[in-house]
């Protein structure tokens, strides 16, 4: 099956030559989340909030502890970057009711480009008032942002620098008959920083970088020197950088071919925490974590919130409950792999989980 982007960008590169991959990755990307049946079991992959409900629960809470210990702003925003089918969100809603004032005095943010998955999310939130933005620059900025975002930033495009002989060279798309290749295109250096940590490159070496979640990080951190708050990022990717061509992609729960057919399998490549901590440091905030999605789990109390949900579920949803809740803490799977990074405004101590 070939899609309609893949005619699209073969054209392009008949007539302007390969593609940066970051320009190939982002129209794959949009084309993909435009579909209707990405997430769940009848769809390409899973999320942990499609794993089990609480996941989004103490997601929730973690936000609402961080919005009781700034003091109970009057006003706050509390936000999501790619809500995916709005699971996450509906979970952390319904979990945080009970805690005095709060829903009072949050106004929902939506961060997603995608018309289907905006319907979606308006769905899952029967009837609670949002409002959606295609990035961060819609927030608004006069009040504390209790910002999340679960694999949402291994999905913008990223760069990939090889190494040939002395020199980088940044990779491009291009055809060889009728397939999308990666070719070496024109010499380009990585950022100089990316690279101090590292050993020295030795030939053939791949670096990965994306400006897009430096920007991201940038921008988040003056919004929360600016206007106070929290954020948690939840993804999959090495607590530090390293070498390496992490792009994959994954169609009907298998691993597929990551160029073979722009827009209909979900291409994503790890995040760099290490980078995305110290950019966000550099620009003002401080950092906590990455830990292990399963020891942030286990300290935020999914043990014990589980097994208050069992003792009022059939058998058949107490057997589902516990499996999401082994599932999304054993390594080295989501457990690992998943990692918990949260920023907040400078001084303040460590938050929940942490
Ligand atoms: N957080 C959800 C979905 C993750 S999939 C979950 O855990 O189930 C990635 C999400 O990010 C989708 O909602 C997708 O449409 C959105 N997205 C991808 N690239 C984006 C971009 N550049 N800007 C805004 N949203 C984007």
């Amino acid at each position: 099956m070939s899609t309609a982007l893949a005619a699209e960008l073969a054209t392009r590169i008949a007539t302007e030559g390969p593609l940066p991959l970051d320009a190939f990755m982002a129209a794959a990307v949009s084309a993909y989340y435009r579909r209707e049946q990405v997430f769940g079991a009848g769809g390409d992959f899973v999320t942990a909030p499609e794993v089990s409900q609480v996941f989004g629960e103490l997601v929730g809470l973690w936000c609402a502890v961080r919005w009781l210990d700034d003091g109970r702003p009057a006003r706050a925003v509390l936000a999501e970057c790619g809500p995916g089918r709005g699971t996450l969100i509906a979970d952390a809603l319904r979990a945080t009711r009970t805690v005095p004032g709060f829903h009072d005095a949050i106004e929902l943010h939506l961060i997603e480009t995608s018309p289907t998955l905006r319907k979606l999310q308006a769905e899952a939130l029967q009837g609670t008032p949002a409002q959606w933005h295609d990035d961060l620059a819609g927030l608004p900025g006069d009040a504390p942002i209790y910002l999340v975002a679960n694999e949402f930033l291994d999905a913008l495009p990223v760069r990939q620098f090889v190494r040939r002989g002395d020199a980088w060279r940044e990779r491009r798309v291009g055809r060889k008959g009728d397939a999308f290749v990666l070719v070496d295109g024109p010499d380009a250096a990585p950022p100089p920083d990316l690279l101090a940590d590292l050993p020295a490159p030795i030939d053939g070496d791949v670096l990965e970088h994306r400006p897009a979640a430096d920007a991201f990080a940038r921008d988040l951190a003056a919004r929360l020197r600016a206007q106070g708050g929290a954020a948690l990022i939840v993804d999959y990717g090495p607590a530090r950088g390293d070498y390496g061509d992490s792009l994959q992609a994954v169609a009907k729960h298998a691993y597929a071919a990551p160029l073979a057919e722009p827009g209909s399998a979900d291409l994503t490549a790890h995040l760099d925490f290490g980078r995305l901590a110290s950019v966000a440091r550099a620009a003002g905030v401080a950092t906590f974590g990455p830990a292990h999605q399963g020891h942030w789990l286990l300290a935020m109390g999914i043990r014990e919130r589980t097994a208050q949900l069992v003792v009022n579920a059939t058998p058949t949803q107490a057997a589902a409950l516990l499996s999401g809740t082994s599932r999304l803490c054993e390594t080295p799977a989501m457990g690992r792999l998943f990692k918990v990074l949260a920023l907040l405004p400078e001084g303040a101590k460590a938050p929940a989980g942490f």
